[in-house]
């Protein structure tokens, strides 16, 4: 069973960003503008978990917090906080935060966060089924986050990890370098998209039979990388 959540964001981009990446992933979503519409919408709903800009109009996020901590003390709170100061931090937590998450992030980091934060209250929002992806002679499994050519179990970075996630729950879709930076890297991540390149030379160094003649990551010139999952 995936959760409910409530987004609390007045940037729409960011708020509709979030939304598509939970609902990809199950999640039943409700968005609200201000603090106020939030705890209107956390007390019609009863979600498991709000997620909660900071900077909001009218009342602020920890205003927000404290609120809903006092009314709702089994409620998962995460908080979005541009500002990355310590202070901030610190201040969320002790409003009653459970969490924090500073921005720019990673939309699916944001996903791994809440489903950290469920177990942490009891509760088990793996997707069922898709928890283990399959594809041609590998395995991603996405609770350890552990990575498999067969039986062998092969080391990933962070960032190699999302891109295997990408590609296998994706296979044969064509995706140009800017969606893999938008997927990976986050939506406003600034740099040169060479990064992809890079992560999958080192990939394929890793998981192709022949990391020169590639089977598995193809390349599709001018456009990007597909994931082919089988050597034919
Ligand atoms: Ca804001």
């Amino acid at each position: 069973m995936a959760g409910k959540i409530v987004i609390v964001e007045d940037e729409s981009s960011i708020r509709g960003f979030i939304r598509i990446n939970f609902q990809r992933n199950g999640y039943t979503v409700f968005e609200a503008e201000t603090g106020e519409e939030g705890i209107e919408i956390v007390r019609q709903e009863h979600p498991d978990i709000v997620i909660l800009d900071i900077m909001l109009p009218g009342m602020d996020g920890f205003e927000v917090c404290r609120i809903l901590r006092e009314e709702f003390p089994l409620l998962g709170i995460i908080m979005l906080t541009a500002r990355n100061l310590d202070m901030d931090r610190i201040m969320g937590l002790e409003f009653g935060a459970d969490d924090y998450v500073v921005k720019p992030f990673n939309p699916m980091e944001l996903v791994l966060r809440v489903e950290a934060l469920a177990r942490r209250m009891g509760k088990t929002f793996d997707r069922d089924g898709d928890r283990v992806l399959k594809s041609g002679p590998f395995t991603l499994d996405t609770y350890s986050q552990k990575f498999y050519k067969g039986e062998e179990e092969i080391d990933v970075t962070p960032k190699e990890y999302l891109i295997l996630k990408l590609f296998m729950e994706n296979p044969y879709k064509a995706f140009s370098r800017d969606e893999i930076l938008d997927e990976v890297w986050g939506y406003d991540y600034v740099g040169d998209t060479k990064i992809i390149d890079v992560n999958i030379r080192r990939l394929r160094r890793k998981i192709e039979d022949y990391p020169s003649s590639p089977k598995f990551i193809e390349t599709i010139w001018g456009v990007g990388y597909r994931w082919k999952g089988s050597n034919s």
